[in-house]
């Protein structure tokens, strides 16, 4: 069998592998993007939001004209279900654009890097050889090829094909529970123009999204392009708890007056809404994107986290490889990221899980929008990972509303509050700065109980 090598491999060509494969090359690394779908079946046809502060940073590229749907400054409203109350937010901090020129654009930067990229590679198998280097298992065209890498990337996505490897090999647990994954379309579509007028949620160019409908955590987005032209419509909902999934929601959607006659693009998938995995590296191996569970809850987005996970870990595996693989160059990835993203994350899944559990059910939405306890600014800071509970100030100015929530619901909900809180404080200082499994287990058997 034939054998290649190379310093970093990464797998999978999604979001999370191309920003890898981008940053890891600008550190000096030399890298091999291994994707398995071909290059023509290749890219995910949704279209998505990246948070304007990251592309303004610089830790996500500017996307290009081509790859742009549209800027967010004609803002969004934000309704309870029903569309009963309604909050706007203008401009909309956000860049909208087609994921799968989006991924093209990024293609293009890392092949101009010199990264070498390889469609219709899929890698079957993960393991460690006898010197400690890792080994891949690739099959392209049929053909069985081994690389051997001092560092894998896993950004493989949501597939669990790996987790025993992982687990077997590398000691990594990765065990993601049905209910932890939201499910989630997005569809564009060309419309006739002539329908819109006073037919559309909301005003040309304003993203209407409606909150709660189907479930305390479900989503519907509808947009109408100012030129009338095209709608986006997305929803996302917990289908395990019995609500309809989001294809359902999208068609009943497009039963209104609008009339949408061809469907432009579109795709659905899974969006794993929880803290990171518990560990994002071991000797040889990190986990990047949605296979290291790299969302914010809240709003279900992963592309700005991916893009400061990747510039962590570019800085990390450099030491990692020039410093004769010792793992605490590696850990320093996951430390960095575990402390400051993922305490965002946990604070995040804990509070999404008291609203997915709360005894409002579907009723809790109406009920926050109607005491003025929601308000476009709580929108905002999710976008920008912010933390979950408003700062002390803004809390006093929503005491009245708090007043008027049924005792027992009201001590729910902040429960959930300090409990997002304390666990967000907990990974922020006693996430293990160095490598130590068992460490790691006993912190997460400790914050166990703060998850509610
Ligand atoms: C409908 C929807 C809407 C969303 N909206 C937003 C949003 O508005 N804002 C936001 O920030 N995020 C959003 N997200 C989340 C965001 O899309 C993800 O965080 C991000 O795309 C994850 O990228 P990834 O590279 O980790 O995974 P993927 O995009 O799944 O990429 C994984 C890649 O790995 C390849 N692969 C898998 N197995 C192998 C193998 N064995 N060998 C080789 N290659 C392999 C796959 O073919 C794929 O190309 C949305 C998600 C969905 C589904």
């Amino acid at each position: 069998m034939a054998t290649s090598r190379s310093q970093v491999v990464i797998v999978g060509a999604g979001a999370a592998g191309l920003l890898a494969a981008l940053r890891l090359r600008e550190a000096g690394l030399d890298c091999v993007l291994l994707e398995a779908r071909r290059r023509g079946q290749w890219g995910s046809r949704y279209s998505l939001e990246l948070d304007s502060g990251s592309v303004l940073n610089g830790v996500l590229p500017a996307p290009n004209p081509e790859a742009l749907l549209h800027e967010g400054r004609f803002g969004a409203d934000l309704c309870s279900p029903g569309r009963t109350h309604r909050q706007n937010v203008t401009p909309l901090p956000v860049f909208a654009v087609r994921l799968w020129k989006y991924q093209r654009q990024l293609l293009e930067l890392v092949e101009r890097v010199g990264v070498e990229v390889h469609f219709g590679c899929e890698v079957t198998n993960l393991g460690v050889d006898d010197r400690g280097h890792t080994v891949l298992s690739v099959l392209q065209a049929g053909v069985e090829v081994r690389m051997v890498a001092d560092l894998a990337v896993l950004a493989s996505g949501n597939n669990h094909r790996f987790d025993r490897e992982l687990y077997a090999h590398f000691h990594l647990r990765r065990k993601i529970l049905d209910r932890e994954y939201l499910a989630a379309q997005h569809d564009l579509w060309e419309i006739d123009p002539a329908s819109v007028a006073g037919n559309s949620p909301s005003p040309p160019g304003v993203v209407n999204y409606v909150i709660g409908n189907e479930g305390p955590i479900s989503t519907l987005g509808f947009w109408v392009s100012p030129d009338q032209r095209m709608a986006g419509l997305l929803a996302g909902s917990l289908p395990v708890d019995g609500w309809r999934p989001p294809a359902e929601l999208l068609k009943e959607a497009r039963c209104g007056a609008v009339r949408f006659t061809r469907r432009l693009a579109g795709a659905s998938g899974h969006i794993p809404v929880r803290r990171p995995i518990e560990s994002l590296v071991a000797p040889g191996v990190a986990l990047l994107g949605n296979s290291g569970c790299q969302v914010y809850p809240m709003t279900g987005c992963g592309m700005g986290l991916i893009g400061n996970a990747a510039l962590l870990l570019a800085e990390a595996s450099r030491e990692y490889c020039r410093e004769g693989r010792r793992l605490e160059h590696l850990w320093n990835y996951n430390h960095r990221y575990q402390s400051d993203f993922g305490a965002r994350q946990a604070a995040s899944q804990v509070f999404l899980e008291a609203i997915r559990c709360s005894p409002w059910g579907s009723g809790l939405v109406s009920r926050l929008f109607e005491l003025g306890l929601s308000r476009p600014e709580d929108y905002l800071r999710s976008l920008d990972l912010g933390p979950v509970a408003p700062a002390p100030l803004e809390m006093m100015k929503r005491l009245p509303g708090a007043l008027l929530l049924e005792r027992d619901k009201g001590r729910y909900l902040f429960a959930a509050m300090g409990r997002a809180a304390a666990l967000s404080q907990a990974y922020r200082h006693f996430y293990p700065r160095r490598p130590d499994g068992m460490k790691v287990r006993s912190f997460f058997a400790r914050t166990a109980s703060m998850g509610g």
